[in-house]
């Protein structure tokens, strides 16, 4: 038992200390991008509609092997008898991920297992509509994109349930680890759309009346999409005629110009 303990505590020391400049970071998250686009089956374009569990595993080991020089693979392969095991799941809808570590009390510690499961509603959800998205403090422009900073924090939840036991990424070293590593400027594995973002900081949704200001003329109207401005339909006799016989002018107003009404 001290014995395997101790081989964690190598393994964790090991990651803590890694450094990379931003450039090498930016790089090698390019060459794992490509690498998925030419190698996946399922993932052909960078907002592809369809993925499978096995290309989560690519993705896991292009990230190890570029990274951490395949250490954490070797760690899992060497100490535990189940394969390290990667899962789209349907049901979860505020994360976009999540880690986690089953060992059942009486069973040997080479028992224990890990998985990684990657959310499939708010990656699909996202890049719909909208052109960018949110992952880490990160802005991303596409589908991939997001997974890959999703699939970067996941990685480093399982650095630290492999070395420590014990992972949060609220954590002071966590957010060290996420940053040194991938250049993460916030901590969660939450997939932030503008949308999400109009609803979570201003309580706007698409379908809300909504006030704001122009050039000092206030405006009453409904939310009808939000991309990086809210469209905002504000009846107008002189607009343009919609299904539900009002007329309409259209307005893109900025995010934190809105008002709810
Ligand atoms: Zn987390």
């Amino acid at each position: 038992m001290r014995n395997a303990n101790e081989q964690s505590a190598k393994f964790y020391r090991q990651i803590l200390g890694r450094r990379f400049p931003v450039s090498h970071q930016r790089a090698m998250q390019r060459e794992i991008h490509e690498h998925l686009l030419l190698n996946s089956s399922n993932v052909r374009s960078v907002n592809f509609d369809v993925i499978s569990a096995a290309d989560l595993g690519m993705l896991f080991q292009l990230t190890d092997e570029l990274f951490f020089d395949g250490t954490i693979g070797r760690f899992v392969e060497s100490n535990f008898n189940k394969p390290l095991t990667f899962r789209l799941s349907t049901r979860m809808t505020t994360a976009g991920g999540t880690t986690t570590m089953a060992t059942r009390p009486g069973v040997s510690r080479r028992e224990t297992e890990f998985e990684i499961a990657i959310a499939t509603t708010p990656l699909f959800s996202s890049f719909k509509f909208e052109q960018h998205a949110n992952v880490g403090g990160v802005r991303c422009d596409s589908r991939l994109e997001a997974l890959q900073r999703i699939m970067e924090h996941e990685v480093i939840h399982l650095v630290e349930l492999l070395g420590t036991a014990d992972s949060n990424c609220q954590a002071k070293p966590f957010r060290a680890l996420v940053r040194n590593y991938f250049g993460h400027k916030e901590s969660n594995h939450q997939l932030m759309t503008p949308s999400d973002f109009a609803r979570k900081q201003l309580g706007i949704r698409c379908g809300d009346a909504v006030t704001f200001s122009i050039r000092g003329e206030r405006y009453r109207g409904v939310v009808n999409r939000i991309t990086k401005r809210a469209t905002v339909l504000v009846k107008d006799p002189r607009g343009i005629e919609y299904s539900d016989g009002h007329r309409y002018s259209k307005f893109y107003v900025p995010l934190p110009q809105l008002r709810r009404a």
